[in-house]
């Protein structure tokens, strides 16, 4: 039985998600987040984006300060989304 994830559960692990270091199922299930989910897929781009700028230009593995204070961004807003409460 499958739970579905929440957009907050898929950020915490698409870093991982984008070095190919999460488990087979947790993809699957995160890509079928993905089908429904438009702003995890745009976080997901330019998300991959960094991770593709990094790599090529041979900096240490870091996160961007830009992409942090996105990330945080994003949270907030969906957080108020995901809250406890009724659908709307
Ligand atoms: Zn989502």
């Amino acid at each position: 039985m499958t739970r579905k994830l929440s957009c907050r559960e898929i950020l915490d692990n698409l870093s991982a998600y984008v070095d190919a270091e999460l488990d087979p199922s947790l993809c699957e299930e995160i890509e079928a987040h993905m089908q429904g989910c438009n702003p995890c897929v745009a976080f997901l781009n330019t998300l991959k984006k960094t991770v593709v700028l990094v790599r090529y230009s041979g900096e240490p593995e870091q996160v961007p300060q830009e992409v942090h204070i996105d990330l945080h961004r994003f949270l907030r807003d969906r957080c108020k989304d995901d809250g406890p409460g009724k659908e709307s």
